[in-house]
């Protein structure tokens, strides 16, 4: 007897598929880049005998994404959204406080893709008052509204000062032409 498409597995074409809850383990990237393995509890998902393949549907996908996220520490979706909206922003407006795409943005909140380490740590400061207030004297300062973006930050000019830097100064991100003052 030929078994309803639904049963058949999309891989083989010939696999019973059984539904499966409980734990479900797989290899993720892990937060220096290499694989490492991720158990997710209560995940419901089928499994095919014949080929050994497992179908993931969205609930299943999304709890597994989420416990991806959470073993990179990096701030959970919701936690972004109610983050943005503590701050009475729009997903616009955020964006160009952060200096990054709308679209970007609304991918880790949505929690289809994950921010960067960096870009995790930036967010995790936007919770500090201070943080937002020089944030948005450097946003002032690129629109060019004002002189400085901040009093607390200075220019490095110095040759001398540079070298201090350390670190920095061999590196040539954006972030090492700023050096924060005695
Ligand atoms: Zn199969």
């Amino acid at each position: 007897m030929r078994k309803e498409k639904s049963d058949a597995c999309p891989v083989c074409g010939v696999g019973d598929l059984k539904r499966i809850t409980g734990e479900f383990t797989t290899e993720v990237e892990g937060p220096d880049g290499r694989p490492m393995k991720l158990s997710v509890p209560g995940v419901t998902w089928r499994h095919c005998a014949s080929c050994g393949e497992d179908l993931l549907d969205d609930n299943a996908s999304k709890a597994i994404t989420k416990a991806h996220r959470a073993a990179l520490k990096l701030l959970p979706a919701e936690e972004i959204h109610s983050l943005r909206q503590g701050l009475g922003k729009t997903q616009a407006q955020m964006s160009e406080l952060l200096g990054i795409g709308e679209k970007t943005y609304s991918r880790w909140e949505s929690g289809t893709h994950f921010q960067s380490e960096a870009f995790d740590r930036y967010l995790r400061l936007l919770q500090v008052p201070e943080v937002l207030d020089a944030l948005n004297e450097i946003r002032l300062f690129k629109e060019g509204s004002t002189d400085s973006p901040t009093s607390t930050f200075t220019y490095v000019e110095a040759v001398e000062a540079y070298e201090h830097v350390g670190e920095c100064s061999r590196r040539s991100a954006p972030a090492c032409w700023f050096a924060a003052s005695a």
